[in-house]
C-alpha cells in the first residue's frame, strides 16, 4: 500500500498544502493566503491551524499521514530550526520554528528550503529522473538554486542549500540594487520584478511597444506580458527577454563551472517563458564557458512539476528518508 505524507510549502504569498503518496502524485490540494502579521507565533500558529485542518481532512476520507514537511523560502538553522534570511517573511527571523511545530505534529517533520524541496521532486519525479547531477533554478519573485546529485542526493554545505546562487553578480557595475541588500545579483535583474522594472524604463523611454498599451489597458505590468509580447513579435519585449537570458547565460557559466551540472532545470513563473530565455542564455554559455564544462551540459529544460514541486519535494523527505537528506546531516536530528 502507498504511504502518504503532507508537504507544506510555505511562501511569503501563499500557503500550499499537498497530500502526497510515495509515487510523487498529489491526492489532494489546498491553497490559502499565508498568515501575515509581525508577531511571529501567529504566523506560525496560523500555518499550523491550516495543516491541522487539512490533516482533518485527509484522515476523514481514511488517510494516513506518516509525516509533514516544510518548505520555506529562505533557510533554517540549528536543532530548533531557527529562520534566516527571510527577506520575504520578516517577521519569522531568527524564529526558531521547530519546537511548535514538533507539539503541533510530532517528530516525524522535516524542513528545507523551498527551492532545495522543489529540486528534489524534480530529480525525484520530474525532469532529473535519472540525471547525474542536476542544478535547480528557480525563476519568481526571486531566484533559489539547489544541486541534486545521485551519490549526494541534496547537495547541501551552507544550512540546508549550495548558499545563495540566484545573488550571483551577473553585473559587475553594480548598477541594480537587490532586496539581499547587495548589488548587481542575478536576482535583482531577472526576476519577475526586474523584467517589470526594466519593462517600465523601456516604456518611458518611449520605444513604441504594445506593453505600453498593456500598462495603459491595466494600469501596470508583470514579467509575463513581455513574455507574452515578446511571443507575438514586440521588438521592446524580445529586446527584454534576449538581455535577460543573456544574464541567465553569465550567471549558468559560473554555476557550470562551479557545480558540473549534467542538466539544468528552470522553474517559477518566470521560467514559462521558455525558448524565449533558454536560447539567449545558450548563446552565452557557449560564448563564456569553457568547454570542458559545456560538453558536460545535456539540457537546459523548463521544469516539469510546476507550482506543487516544493510541497511534492517537502513530502518525499518524509516517504523516502535518507535518500535526498542523509542521515548524518539530516535537519530532523
Ligand atoms: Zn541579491
Amino acid at each position: 500500500m502507498s504511504q502518504h505524507a503532507i508537504g507544506v510549502d510555505i511562501g511569503a504569498t501563499n500557503l500550499k498544502l499537498a497530500l502526497v503518496d510515495s509515487g510523487g502524485v498529489v491526492r489532494a490540494r489546498a491553497v490559502s493566503d499565508t498568515p501575515k502579521g509581525s508577531d511571529p507565533k501567529a504566523v506560525v500558529s496560523g500555518i499550523i491551524a491550516a495543516t491541522k485542518a487539512f490533516h482533518r481532512e485527509a484522515q476523514a476520507s481514511g488517510v494516513d499521514v506518516a509525516g509533514f514537511g516544510f518548505g520555506i523560502p529562505h533557510f533554517h538553522e540549528g536543532q530548533d530550526w531557527e529562520q534566516k534570511q527571510t527577506n520575504n517573511m520578516p517577521s519569522l527571523e531568527g524564529y526558531p520554528m521547530r519546537p511548535p511545530l514538533a507539539e503541533a505534529f510530532g517528530p516525524s517533520i522535516v524542513m528545507v528550503n523551498d527551492v532545495s524541496a522543489a529540486g528534489i521532486a524534480e530529480h525525484m519525479f520530474g525532469r532529473g529522473r535519472g540525471i547525474d547531477r542536476m542544478m535547480m533554478v528557480a525563476i519568481g519573485t526571486g531566484v533559489g538554486t539547489s544541486l541534486i546529485t545521485r551519490e549526494q542526493g541534496l547537495v547541501h554545505f551552507s544550512w540546508d542549500s549550495i548558499g545563495d546562487a540566484g545573488m550571483i553578480i551577473v553585473d559587475p557595475l553594480g548598477q541594480v540594487d537587490c532586496t539581499c541588500g547587495g548589488r548587481g545579483c542575478l536576482e535583482a535583474l531577472v526576476s519577475g520584478p526586474a523584467i517589470r522594472l526594466r519593462a517600465l524604463r523601456e516604456i518611458e523611454r518611449g520605444r513604441p511597444t504594445s506593453l505600453a498599451e498593456v500598462q495603459r489597458a491595466q494600469g501596470d505590468i508583470e514579467a509575463r506580458d513581455v513574455s507574452e509580447a515578446a511571443h507575438v513579435g514586440d521588438q521592446v519585449a524580445l529586446d527584454l527577454m534576449q538581455e535577460t537570458g543573456n544574464y541567465l547565460g553569465i550567471a549558468f557559466t559560473s554555476y557550470l563551472h562551479i557545480f558540473r551540472p549534467n542538466l539544468l532545470v528552470l522553474g517559477g513563473g518566470v521560467a514559462q517563458a521558455g525558448e524565449l530565455l533558454i536560447e539567449p542564455a545558450r548563446r552565452t554559455l557557449a560564448r563564456l564557458a569553457s568547454p570542458w564544462y559545456l560538453r558536460r551540459l545535456e539540457a537546459i529544460e523548463v521544469a516539469a512539476l510546476g507550482k506543487e514541486a516544493a510541497a511534492i519535494g517537502c513530502a518525499s523527505l518524509i516517504l523516502h528518508p535518507g535518500r535526498y537528506l542523509r542521515a548524518e546531516t539530516d535537519p530532523q536530528h
